[in-house]
């Protein structure tokens, strides 16, 4: 166990509930989608929101030396975070940054993402006054109508200012259909065309995510930012490639409970027992990430048997019925979410059950859990 900003300043694990993160799994990973996307395409690995909730720190060196050329994060925030730790990755923010930060993206040598004229004569501005050169990735419209610029004149006209390296062109997909995607794949490549011809050039240039790098080969250009499949989220519908679910989270029983027929336990008693039944207490809750509705269908898995979650999750702690593991006891393991094999709940099935997606389940687990690196 390597000591980390999960660990309390400690390297010992201060709780029973925590998440572990196979760094092998995750090495594996990066290694197949660069195999996948070959070698004149570079992989952004996305590591943005903590890197899903697995720890972006923690992460980054085995996705750097094992395929990653450029970590891709969504905020200015999670770039210093990185960039405290390690000098010399590139870093590279999606999102926004307002123009009175943009100061730090020039002095940490951070790529940022632009999408207006008026953000890139800032970041020029600046650049410029410290003698440095800014790195930028113009971001256009084609659709998704988040951020980014539909404008030719625009992006020319920041190709012409000084003290700006603009390295990159990019957009993103919204995976609203095959057709949907071709046209915004063809407004993407003209707008290039356009722009090279009247001078600019670009050295990256991409538009897919993981599932996009996945099941539209013919869309990765010459760089893919996968996020979910770093972490063996496996989000595609066409294609496939070998990758491995690399989080698990897990916990032990506080204490068990004999509640007789016909009484109630926890907040409001939504819960009340049908039978004399077996109840275990186990130390997380909502605080941790953990979904409230998964009150609704959820379990967790103890000594290979699934236990329904009851009553109302509540902050710190839940209680599941014991019935069918007579034998269960204090300090037991408990998976909460596992790989889905010997009865354990994946992330995919979490997802279902608590009506969202796999990149919510895993980027709202808390910075609570301490996260425990396996394999490393
Ligand atoms: C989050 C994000 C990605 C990665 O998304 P996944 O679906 O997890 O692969 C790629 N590009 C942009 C712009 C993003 O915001």
């Amino acid at each position: 166990m390597e000591s980390n900003k999960y660990t309390n300043g400690c390297n010992r694990i201060v709780r029973d509930t925590c998440v572990k993160i196979d760094l092998s799994a995750m090495a594996g990973n990066i290694k197949n989608i660069k195999e996948m996307a070959g070698e004149s395409v570079d992989v952004m690995a996305v590591i943005k929101a903590d890197g899903y909730g697995h720890g972006s720190c923690s992460i980054a060196p085995a996705l750097m030396e094992h395929g990653a050329s450029y970590l891709g994060v969504a905020t200015l925030s999670e770039a210093l975070e990185l960039r405290n730790t390690y000098s010399d990755y590139p870093i590279f923010i999606l999102g926004h940054t307002p123009d009175r930060l943009l100061d730090l993206v020039v002095e940490k040598n951070i790529t940022q993402t632009v999408f207006s004229l008026a953000q890139a004569e800032k970041l020029s501005e600046i650049a410029k006054k410290s003698g440095r050169s800014a790195k930028i990735h113009i971001k256009v419209d084609t659709g998704f109508h988040r951020l980014g610029t539909e404008s030719v004149d625009e992006i020319v006209n920041i190709c012409s200012l000084p003290n700006l390296d603009v390295e990159g062109i990019f957009s993103h997909l919204a995976l609203a259909g095959d057709r949907e995607n071709q046209l915004q794949y063809e407004k993407f490549t003209k707008i290039i065309s356009q722009a090279e011809s009247r001078g600019c050039s670009f050295r990256y240039k991409h538009i897919a995510d993981s599932i996009a790098c996945v099941d539209y080969p013919q869309y990765h250009m010459n760089m893919v930012r996968p996020g979910a499949l770093l972490y063996g989220l496996k989000g595609y519908h066409k294609g496939s490639i070998d990758v491995r679910q690399a989080l698990s989270f897990v916990s032990r029983i506080s204490q068990i409970h004999d509640i007789p027929e016909g009484e109630g336990a926890g907040y409001d008693f939504i819960w009340k027992a049908p039978q004399d039944t077996r109840i275990a207490t186990i130390p997380f809750g909502y605080a941790d990430g953990y979904p409230r509705n998964m009150n609704k269908g959820g379990y967790v898995t103890i000594r290979g048997v699934k236990c329904p979650v009851i009553g109302i999750i509540c902050m710190d702690q839940c209680m599941v019925d014991l019935t069918g593991l007579p034998d269960a006891e204090e300090g037991d393991l408990v998976i909460i979410y596992g790989d889905g094999s010997n009865n354990t709940m994946s992330i995919d099935e979490a997802a279902k059950i608590a009506q969202t997606n796999k990149n919510e389940i895993v980027s709202r687990i808390s910075a609570r859990p301490p996260r425990v690196y396996i394999n490393i």
